[in-house]
């Protein structure tokens, strides 16, 4: 059976692109690209068949199909010769059972889906698998591309950087100066990437990068780009393939640029339509309330909606104010019955904290999809008896500075509820046991 798959204008206006083509936004009307998939040609294989054969691929040592990605293959991108792909057998990250802080709030069918768990330390791993594996056939097959480019809150830079490195590539990355982690900025520069820091926010890097790549030779490896949404689909995919199959009552997930929320939704639409599954979850969108536009735009229905400048925010990875795919959010919301809620500072911290305390390490991000899904069970609006998912998007190590700061209360804003420094002591066993004493007491 040949599948094939191509780019298909968001705004519903008809304009095809192949998925070698470089390009970002309809030439017609500007609108952002999606990648379509020949459902027909998926159709002739039953929905059994499909379950039988993403469990059989799982893990397995075959070439490239024990990658969470690419055991997807062709729903993902069908074309890619095999020898041109770039994968680091990504995907496949825990989904596990978070009893103890499900009890504690009363949601006992708690899960969080471990997606930072991955080879840079976040989801990003995902999508960045098949775009440089695209760039990497198109380079075979002639093309003249000298880099990949992107401007980044971290995470994208280092996927790209490690991907573009494992492919032998160029990478040049756009940083706001200042505004990404130590660990973060350290991870482009060991892989080699051309790193340019910026003295500007994530929206000056990203209007830079995309004048950048009006340039055709550098290819624009941002979410904006199509191709990263195929990958990221694979997590809703993943997801209920974890619950053998079932599908979960909601989906919490922390959101910047909007690509990831829209990704998720079209795995499970996906699968929806392939007769995989028959019913939906419902998504809910977890902003900083330094950088809420999308939240903003929820309170009116999304009949408005204005960018705004993002102010610094302790979950520096959505420090965001004029997210790149807001149209394909909206889209996708509007079909999972979606809400969109907002942390503080104060909510945020606390709240990764909390659930530190019961065996996690979470990252900022996730800790706003925590407070998130903490507000919507007072409000009753998960139930008790509800399956959740939170989506954890990236590693609380690459983070270090924000725990640090936590445990110290030197964070500002933020009133630590469960800080436990260290306790330093002469070194006598008396005093020693008497600090113990009064730790178990
Ligand atoms: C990129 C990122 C997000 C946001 O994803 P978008 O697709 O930009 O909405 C959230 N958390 C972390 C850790 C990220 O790196
Ligand atoms: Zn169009």
């Amino acid at each position: 059976m040949s599948y094939n798959s191509w780019l298909e204008c968001v705004r519903g206006c008809g304009r095809r692109y192949s998925i070698y083509d470089v390009v970002y936004r309809c030439e017609d009307c500007g609108g952002l690209l999606n990648v379509e998939h020949d459902l027909e040609a998926l159709k002739t294989r039953s929905a059994p068949d499909w379950k039988k054969l993403f469990e059989q691929r799982a893990r397995s040592n075959e070439w490239p199909y024990g990658s969470g990605v690419w055991g997807k293959k062709e729903w993902v991108c069908p074309q890619v010769d095999d020898e041109n792909i770039v994968s680091m057998y990504e995907g496949h990250s825990n989904c596990f059972w978070a009893e103890r802080l499900g009890k504690e709030i009363g949601v006992p069918d708690l899960w969080i889906k471990l997606c930072g768990n991955s080879h840079t330390g976040s989801f990003k791993d995902l999508g960045m698998t098949v775009l440089v594996s695209v760039v990497k056939q198109m380079v075979a097959d002639g093309k003249p591309i000298r880099a990949v480019a992107c401007a980044s809150t971290g995470d994208t830079s280092a996927a790209l950087a490690a991907y573009a490195a494992a492919a032998g590539l160029l990478s040049v990355i756009l940083l706001p100066k200042g505004k990404v982690s130590t660990a973060q900025l350290v991870q482009p520069i060991a892989n080699g990437a051309q790193v340019l820091s910026l003295d500007t926010d994530f929206d000056g890097c990203m209007r830079i990068v995309q004048q950048l790549t009006e340039d055709k030779t550098l290819y624009l490896a941002n979410s904006m780009n199509a191709l990263r949404m195929e990958g990221q689909k694979t997590v809703g995919i993943e997801i209920v393939q974890q619950f053998d199959w079932e599908v979960p009552d909601w989906i919490v997930i922390p959101v910047g640029n909007l690509g990831n929320v829209s990704a998720i939704g079209n795995g499970l639409l996906m699968m929806k339509e392939l007769g995989l599954i028959d019913k939906l979850p419902r998504l809910a969108c977890a902003q900083a309330a330094r950088a809420n536009p999308l939240y903003l735009s929820y309170q009116t229905g999304f009949e408005e909606y204005k960018p705004v400048a993002a102010q610094k925010t302790l979950a520096s990875a959505i420090q965001i104010g004029d997210p790149v795919s807001y149209e394909r959010a909206v889209k996708a919301l509007k079909k999972f019955d979606g809400i969109v809620d907002q942390a503080t500072e104060d909510e945020l911290a606390n709240a990764a904290a909390r659930a530190d305390r019961t065996g996690m390490y979470c990252c900022p991000h996730t800790g706003v999809a925590l407070a998130v899904l903490f507000k919507m069970v007072e409000r009753g609006e998960i139930k008790t008896s509800d399956r959740v998912v939170v989506i954890s998007t990236a590693h609380g190590l690459k983070f270090t500075g924000f725990k640090v700061g936590y445990h110290d209360g030197t964070l500002e804003a933020v009133e630590a509820r469960y800080p436990n420094p260290p306790l330093e002591l002469p070194a006598d066993i008396d005093a020693v046991s008497a600090a113990i004493d009064q730790a178990i007491r």
